[in-house]
Order: C-alpha cells, then sequence, then structure tokens
C-alpha cells in the first residue's frame, strides 16, 4: 500500500506542490506549525533515512538547500528550523522520508530541538569514549 506521499507524488490527492524534480518534491505541509511549513521528500518511498540510496540522499539534500532559502524569503521568516523524525519512536508518522522545513520567528515560543529533551544526558567520560568508538567504527 503506497503512503499518503506517495499518492501526492501520483497526483491522486491534492498538495500545494511548490517545486518538482525529477526524484523529489517539495509541498505544504497540511497542518502548518508555521505559515510556509514545509516538507520535502524523495519521490520513491523508503520509510527510513537509513533506508535512503546515497544517490537520492544526494538529490534531497540538493532540494532541501534549495528549498530553505525559498521558504525563509516567502514567509520573511528569520530563520527556519529543519528536521526529520526518523523513525515511530522519534515521532514519525508518515513512513515516508520527509524533510520538515519549518519558519522560524522572533519570539515565537518554539525553542531550539534540545528543548524536546529535559536536559544533556548524564554520561561519564569512559562511557562518551565507548559511544564515540562505536559510531566512528561504523561510520
Ligand atoms: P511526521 O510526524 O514527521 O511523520 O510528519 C508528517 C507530516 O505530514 C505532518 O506534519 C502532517 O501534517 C503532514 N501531512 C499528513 N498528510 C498530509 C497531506 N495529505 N498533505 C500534506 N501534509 C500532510
Amino acid at each position: 500500500m503506497s503512503t499518503i506521499f506517495s499518492q501526492i507524488v501520483e497526483g491522486e490527492i491534492p498538495a500545494r506542490i511548490v517545486y518538482e524534480d525529477e526524484t523529489t518534491i517539495a509541498f505544504l505541509d497540511a497542518n502548518q506549525l508555521a505559515p510556509g511549513h514545509t516538507l520535502v521528500i524523495p519521490k520513491d518511498e523508503y520509510e527510513r533515512l537509513n533506508d535512503v540510496p546515497e544517490d537520492i540522499a544526494t538529490d534531497l539534500y540538493a532540494t532541501i538547500h534549495r528549498m530553505v532559502p525559498a521558504v525563509e524569503e516567502a514567509v520573511d521568516a528569520d530563520a527556519t528550523t529543519v528536521a526529520f523524525n526518523n523513525g515511530e519512536d522519534a515521532g514519525q508518522e508518515v513512513p515516508h522520508v520527509h524533510c520538515h522545513i519549518v519558519p522560524r520567528f522572533e519570539g515565537d515560543g518554539g525553542g531550539p530541538i534540545h528543548a524536546m529533551f529535559g536536559g544533556p544526558a548524564d554520561l561519564e567520560d569512559d562511557e562518551l569514549d565507548d559511544i564515540a568508538d562505536e559510531i566512528e567504527s561504523r561510520s
């Protein structure tokens, strides 16, 4: 079964499409967290960032790179929060990779991504060394 975003790509359901190329598409989020809230997706269906092939990831970033200034200028935003909810436990509801570009305005009260967490995790230096080694060995 195709995702709701694939249905947008196929033109089966309406969307306010603001950019499209061979492999990616951008459209307004149906529930605007701020005016201009835009989603950028690969046209092909990949559930998580981890599933996106390298060439499509390159295309996806190129479209994000193009759309961030376009969105900021269009709504005269002071900044943007650019984020992926990558996986269900991170709040991803639509299982089709999508980047949120959310315009930000001085005093909008949204806070930084850090505001999602109570504060820094309590980790000892040796734990951080181990974690860094584990990540490095997989990079
Ligand atoms: P996430 O929680 O990261 O999976 O975000 C999914 C986003 O998709 C939400 O912000 C929804 O508002 C948005 N969304 C769901 N259906 C549509 C749709 N048909 N057109 C545009 N945006 C949608």
